[in-house]
């Protein structure tokens, strides 16, 4: 399988280019904030657990994300490979996701990290949330507090994946295709 990660902060344009690698690759595409408000939708207890989190911009629990991942892995043992988009998010959530991939004797190929300036990800996001109704992505306390923990708890993960010499960061200014070229040079490592 081939596994990439797509970091970086809310509204960096992990899910963006993770539709063209999905796209270009055939790969299978992992948004655990998809699948949580997919959760939601159906009213499930895990759904509605992850609610109150989700709508202060908080995390929900570790153990949630990590099982929901690894019942996706389970399912799909014959696929191609996957695009993780907003998983890992902690550091604990990254040494359970290798645990994990070892067992099934997989591995991230690489872990690619977009940079895009505060203000800039504060007015994608409202726009964003403005086109699909996102509550979370329309409120800009909640979109402030889903940055500042962005920095604390998910930031961190990126030493995590450096010391393992697999991120490659991309700042992501410009047209779309400039950025995806950047994105596509990774990808053929
Ligand atoms: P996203 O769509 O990736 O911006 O995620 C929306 C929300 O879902 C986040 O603000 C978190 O509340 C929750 N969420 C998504 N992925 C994770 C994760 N890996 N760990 C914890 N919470 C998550």
């Amino acid at each position: 399988m081939i596994n990439f990660i797509l970091f970086g902060p809310p509204g960096s344009g992990k899910g963006t280019y993770s539709k063209k690698i999905v796209e270009d690759l055939g790969l299978i595409h992992i948004s655990t904030g998809d699948l949580l408000r997919s959760e939601i939708e159906k009213k499930t207890d895990l759904g509605m657990q992850a609610k109150s989190k989700m709508e202060k911009g908080e995390f929900v629990p570790d153990e949630t994300v990590i099982s929901m991942i690894e019942g996706i892995l389970c399912e799909n043992d014959l696929a191609k490979g996957f695009v993780f988009d907003g998983f890992p998010r902690t550091v604990a959530q990254a040494q359970a996701f290798d645990t994990m991939l070892h067992k099934y004797n997989q591995s991230i190929r690489q872990v690619i990290a977009f940079e895009v300036e505060e203000e800039e990800l504060i007015s994608r996001i409202m726009a964003r949330g403005k086109e699909s109704g996102r509550a979370d992505d329309q409120n800009y306390d909640v979109i402030k507090n889903r940055i500042a923990v962005y920095h604390s708890k998910t930031e961190p993960v990126k030493e995590y994946y450096k010391a393992q010499k697999k991120l490659s960061v991309v700042i992501n200014e410009g047209k779309i295709d400039e950025v995806y070229a950047k994105v596509s040079s990774i990808l053929s490592v």
